[in-house]
């Protein structure tokens, strides 16, 4: 029997039609580091996204999925392209400004990208790949920033705020199927070279409305979301998407990314949640500990994109900022999985075990374990392997492989089709996920597996250790043995035979590294994770320098 219902394709024109009349009060604030921030409201930015959709099709010529890049930080302009390109029915392709020049290059040029919309104050990273992106045909500036730069390049080049200016404020948005392209993310290559991923208008319709639900971020119109996770990674979160569905107000850092400044713009406007990988909140905590501000209005952290220290944790409960862990990837469009815990855990010694998970699927993401033979494992809280997930916004495949065709390498998707996510650990009966480690991060010892993930909480919970790595070297006897990195809090340390037997309490005996070396920092990716890459290349032949 057929349904009897109506069809409506799930599209982000729809997200973005009813953010700017329903919630056209809702603002998007930008940092400016100086005066005041610059404040947009929904409904002004919905305009300037037809202004916008109007000047690339008539001024630009660009049509059907062409490609419109942005290299831009947070800030409303990069919302404005986030709603605009999508909706006209090209596809936007965020670039992540923090990735090698090589990468970038490789990239654009595999997206082929027709326009690169530009923050001012990015020019002197865009202009010198200009020569080796044959298909960007113009560059858009926006913002602030040396426009000299630019002189004699091959590219044509506009100014946003002109080609705006030139065009009316409302576009025929076209009906597009929900299953067209609307959003293009290459992976951020913390384990290999970059993948492109696609997002479709369903999948991101689908993914909002997710992120938007009680047990997940369930903010309302009444929040301020200080945005930290970067619009060029998995799509901020998916937070822009998700705040023109229900009115968030979007706080955006911009540049201002250091914690000073972060502390500051906490203190004057107020957030009442905040999103970023755990790297950040170890800095702003730094920050709060030695310049104390009132951050009374921020109550809930949402912490994902790598694993977070429980240490970290009871910190910002103590600072009154309740953190949620979260985990997903760019193949997850991201999220993944939030520990909010279970009813009957709330108020009992269960709560702060449930929310040390890396959290609870949702409906729409299905999950299985699957050991290193391919055998089926239960979800009994017990069992580890590879997390395998499908899903309306999980990726079935990656953008363009050697033959132009979408491709699925065997180590990514198994043969029916479910995205092998390359993280090890277990899910409980009631669908909580608790990462061991990553498969790659994993370290075999002697035919055992040690976790790095839980030598690291280990070590984060030493007060005199600011930050810590643990990866794994070559081992004559065992194969491979842990290496710890620590970085000392500033004025702190103690000897690493002390820093053992902290540890013993938490880790069998035979898991505890017998090598270790203080570092300054650690290296970090792109979004801001700790490089275990750039580590297991400086340590490759297990010796410390
Ligand atoms: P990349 O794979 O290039 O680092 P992603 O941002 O897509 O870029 O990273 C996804 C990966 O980050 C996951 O597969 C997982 O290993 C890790 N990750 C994300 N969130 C968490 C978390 N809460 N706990 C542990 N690991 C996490």
């Amino acid at each position: 029997m057929l349904s009897t219902m109506q069809d409506v394709p799930l599209t982000v024109t729809r997200i973005l039609e009813h953010g700017m009349t329903v919630h056209g009060t809702s603002r998007v604030t930008t940092w400016t580091g100086e005066g005041e921030p610059l404040r947009r409201s929904f409904k002004e930015i919905g305009e300037r996204a037809a202004r916008l959709a109007g000047a690339l099709r008539d001024d630009l010529g660009v049509i059907g999925d062409q490609r419109v890049a942005t290299l831009m930080w947070n800030d409303s302009d990069h919302v404005e392209a986030y709603f605009a390109v999508p909706a006209m029915g090209a596809v936007l392709h965020t670039l992540n400004l923090r990735l090698a020049v090589e990468q970038l290059v490789w990239i654009v040029n595999h997206a082929a990208d027709r326009v690169i919309i530009v923050g001012g104050s990015l020019l002197p990273l865009l202009v010198p790949l200009l020569p080796h992106l044959p298909t960007v045909e113009h560059v858009v500036v926006a913002g602030p920033g040396d426009r000299s730069l630019l002189d004699g390049v091959t590219p044509a080049v506009h100014e946003y705020e002109e080609l705006l200016a030139g065009r009316p404020a409302t576009y025929d948005w076209p009906e597009l199927d929900e299953r067209d392209a609307a959003a293009l993310c290459y992976t951020s290559g913390t384990t290999g070279d970059p993948k492109g991923v696609v997002f479709s208008h369903r999948s991101i319709y689908l993914h909002s409305m997710q992120v938007n639900m009680a047990q997940s971020m369930g903010l309302t119109d009444q929040d301020t979301s200080l945005v930290v996770v970067p619009q060029f990674h998995v799509n901020a979160w998916g937070l822009p998407h998700a705040a023109f569905m229900t009115g968030v107000n979007l706080l955006m850092p911009s540049r201002f990314l250091q914690p000073a400044p972060l502390a500051e713009m906490i203190e004057s406007e107020r957030p009442t949640h905040a999103a970023a990988v755990p790297t950040i909140w170890q800095g702003l905590l730094t920050e709060l500990t030695a310049r104390p501000r009132d951050t009374t209005s921020l109550t809930q952290v949402t912490i994902g994109g790598s694993a977070c220290p429980p240490a970290l944790m009871e910190a910002f409960d103590r600072l009154g900022m309740r953190v949620c862990h979260a985990w997903g990837m760019t193949e997850t469009s991201p999220l993944g999985t939030v520990a909010r815990p279970p009813a009957h855990a709330i108020g009992t010694d269960e709560e702060w075990s449930y929310r040390l998970t890396q959290g609870r699927f949702p409906t729409g993401v299905e999950a299985r374990l699957t050991g290193p033979d391919g055998e089926r494992l239960p979800s009994d809280g017990r069992s580890e392997g590879e997390v395998e997930v499908r899903g309306p916004w999980i990726a079935a495949s990656y953008y363009g492989g050697a033959d132009g065709e979408n491709f699925r390498p065997a180590d990514r998707f198994s043969d029916d089709g479910w995205l092998k996510t390359g993280d090890v650990g277990s899910i409980s009966a009631d669908g909580f996920l608790t990462l061991t480690d990553r498969a790659k991060d994993v370290i075999k010892s002697g035919g055992e597996w040690i976790s790095s993930l839980a030598l690291e909480n280990a070590l984060m919970a030493h007060p005199a250790v600011a930050e810590a790595a643990v990866i794994a070297v070559p081992d004559d006897k065992w194969g491979e043995r842990p290496l710890a990195t620590v970085v000392w809090k500033d004025g702190e340390s103690t000897d690493f035979a002390h820093l053992h037997e902290f540890m013993a309490g938490e880790i069998a005996k035979w898991q505890l590294p017998e090598r270790w070396t203080v570092v300054a920092g650690l290296p970090r990716t792109s979004v801001g994770k700790f490089d275990k890459k750039a580590l297991r290349k400086q340590y490759a032949d297990g010796e410390l320098d």
